[in-house]
């Protein structure tokens, strides 16, 4: 049979989905790789009706890796926007922001927060100066409210989406199914069709699946809070990825120096003078240890 190209919009295990011009087709790999993640542009070879074989995986614009047991597995391709979902209610943790910006980084995305539940005004200013620290280091923050101003947030949103391959994660209860039922109109529909072709009904919201957008773009739908793999990352990589360290990063004594204690360091010397976030050096310094850790 002819070779098709499809876009992978659903991966569970070593089962695939993919979408050729609207058709969704059930995939494999061939033998035992799992190398494909979705947002993947796959050639695929049609062995039945609704069954395909991927043959081949075109170049990636970018690969974002989730956490699985201190190892790096895929968790989406081409993706070009990350959006981090946090709310007034319940509190978000600081730590799962930053992995999230790192692995961002790391893979080239251009990563922006939503802040939801604004309409809880009570913890709103809290909830704003916390966030007000990502916007200073250039990460956009968009103020929405999903229930209370549902219009307002798709026109706040779309404006984003429209031409871009946009990840939505977020920690369980600050809305992000609130927000991608607001942007996708049949999310649900997309959803059950998927479940049939993965023939996994139960796990309806287990696996990571892409949207397409009807005005072009795309939505890829996290389940829960994707700790992201950033095991595969060179302490090169990590520092770069925290782009406030940038400015100091020539000034240190030691042309090797890893900013962790070594004597006259330039980023340490910034933290004490309050021009890095001391958490973000903390976790800084957390990742270059789990990154060590994996050597052995
Ligand atoms: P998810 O776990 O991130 O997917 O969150 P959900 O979309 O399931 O929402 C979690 C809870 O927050 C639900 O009870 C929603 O109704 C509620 N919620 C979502 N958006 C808003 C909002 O803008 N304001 C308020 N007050 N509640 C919201
Ligand atoms: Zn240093």
């Amino acid at each position: 049979m002819k070779e098709l190209l499809g876009t992978i919009i659903a991966a569970h295990g070593r089962h695939y989905v993919a979408d050729v011009d609207g058709r969704i087709l059930q995939c494999v790999t061939r033998g035992k790789k799992t190398n494909v993640a979705v947002g993947d542009i796959v050639h695929l070879k049609q062995t039945s009706e609704d069954q395909a074989v991927i043959e081949k995986i075109d170049e990636r614009k970018s690969l974002l890796y989730r956490s699985d047991q201190y190892k790096s597995k895929l968790l989406a391709a081409n993706v070009t926007r990350l959006f981090i979902v946090v709310a007034t209610e319940p509190s978000f943790a600081d730590d799962l922001v930053s992995r999230a910006l790192v692995a961002a980084e790391s893979a080239g995305v251009k990563a922006h927060l939503i802040l939801n539940k604004t309409d809880v005004e009570e913890l709103l200013p809290r909830a704003r100066e916390r966030a007000a620290v990502y916007a200073s280091l250039g990460y956009p923050v968009h103020e929405v409210s999903a229930k209370r101003e549902p219009q307002r947030t798709v026109e706040i949103l779309a404006p984003l989406l429209a031409g871009e391959s946009s990840i939505f994660i977020g920690q369980s209860g600050m809305g992000k199914s609130s927000l991608v039922n607001l942007l996708v109109p049949d999310a649900d529909i997309a959803v059950r069709e998927i479940s049939a072709a993965l023939d996994t009904g139960k796990h309806t919201t287990t696996f990571t699946r892409l949207y397409k957008l009807p005005g072009g773009g795309a939505i890829i739908d996290s389940p829960g809070f994707q700790e992201f793999g950033l095991y595969h990352l060179t302490e090169g990589m990590l520092e770069r990825a925290f782009v406030e360290f940038a400015p100091y990063l020539g000034g240190c004594k030691f042309y090797n120096c890893r900013h962790l204690a070594e004597p006259q360091c330039a980023v340490l010397q910034a933290v004490e003078d309050g021009k890095i976030a001391p958490m973000r050096h903390a976790l800084y310094a957390q990742l270059v240890h789990e990154s060590s850790q994996t050597l052995y």
